[in-house]
């Protein structure tokens, strides 16, 4: 314990704070160190609810984090985005990751379209942090090249729709010919007037909602709100974290043009993404 100098105060020991901040400064460090190496990227598809045809891809960061001290040549662990991208955020290096993340996916477009034998469009997360580089809409606007007019889509969180500085970059973004859409729609502040002022062409419901409409009559009717409303708006509607057929009915029954979820793919790496668009099964939907 350390008492203050003259005064009779004492310095709050919270060894458990202290644990938790060495965890986040190796994090830290480690993501540092792992930046100029490109971050494995996978991607989970987005399909029609009307016919289950695939219709774009998610693309979405992991990290192949070599165990500290580790024996070489021992196997990476694949962290996933929930562990690191809090402390990227936090500590700015979410900047280099958005960047190689956005370069992977420049890159793997061509490889994805052929494979799938018809255009797809690309979703890719954007932090905040990232949005408020200068060099952004330049760095977009070349992946855009790769990607294909119309199919790149940035994904950002509703905390960007209220920040009026973000405002200006939006529409730089969207000037680019990349597509911005809402993500996790409804569970932050989502001030549905600015749907309206800013340039988004969809939104994605939150996997929150979509868990309990099958079960729960008012979560059923909010996402059936949330579709409608989309849809009046002349946006596109993608609903996240489907699971059931059920789920699937009730969406499609509601009008919802597209989903995402494990009832049609888990995220998979390219190589695996092969094998899923050569073997690929529509789900049955139940009415
Ligand atoms: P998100 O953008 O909402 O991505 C959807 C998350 O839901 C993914 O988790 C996905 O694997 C998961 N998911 C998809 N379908 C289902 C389902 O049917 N059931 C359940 N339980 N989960 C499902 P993931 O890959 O762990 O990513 C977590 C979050 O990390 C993402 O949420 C996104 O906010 C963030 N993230 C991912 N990649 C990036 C990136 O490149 N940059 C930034 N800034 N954030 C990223
Ligand atoms: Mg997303
Ligand atoms: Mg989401
Ligand atoms: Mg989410």
């Amino acid at each position: 314990r350390a008492k203050t100098a003259g005064k009779n105060r004492w310095v709050e020991f919270r060894p458990e704070l202290l644990a938790e901040d060495l965890v986040r400064l190796q994090v830290i460090e480690d993501l540092q160190q792992a930046l100029p190496r490109d971050f494995p990227v996978h991607y989970q598809p987005i399909v029609s609810l009307a016919d289950g045809s695939l219709v774009g891809l998610e693309a979405l960061v992991r990290w192949d984090r070599r165990p500290a001290g580790g024996a070489r040549g021992a196997p990476a662990a694949l962290v996933m985005p929930d562990v690191f991208v809090a402390h990227a955020e936090g500590s700015g290096t979410v900047v280099g990751i958005g960047d190689a993340v956005l370069r992977t996916v420049a890159r793997d477009a061509a490889v994805l379209q052929e494979a799938a034998g018809h255009p797809l469009d690309l979703m890719v997360n954007v932090s905040p942090v990232q949005l408020r580089q200068p060099g952004f809409p330049a760095r977009v606007a070349s992946a855009v090249r790769a990607v294909g007019a119309g199919r790149l889509h940035l994904e950002v969180t509703e905390s960007v729709l209220i920040d009026e500085e973000s405002a200006e970059v939006l529409h730089e973004l969207a000037a680019t010919g990349a597509r911005l859409s809402i993500d996790d729609f409804g569970t932050g502040f989502s001030s549905l007037g600015y749907l309206r002022q800013r340039p988004f062409s969809s939104f994605k419901v939150d996997r929150t909602f979509v868990r309990d409409i099958a079960a729960d009559r008012r979560a059923r009717a909010l996402v059936e709100g949330m579709v409608k409303m989309g849809l009046a708006l002349e946006l596109d509607v993608v609903a996240e974290g489907v699971e059931d057929v059920e789920q699937a009915g009730i969406l499609r029954a509601a009008g919802c043009p597209l989903a995402q979820g494990h009832l049609y793919c888990p995220p998979l790496s390219v190589a695996q993404l092969h094998g899923y668009l050569r073997g690929r099964r529509v789900p049955v939907l139940q009415d």
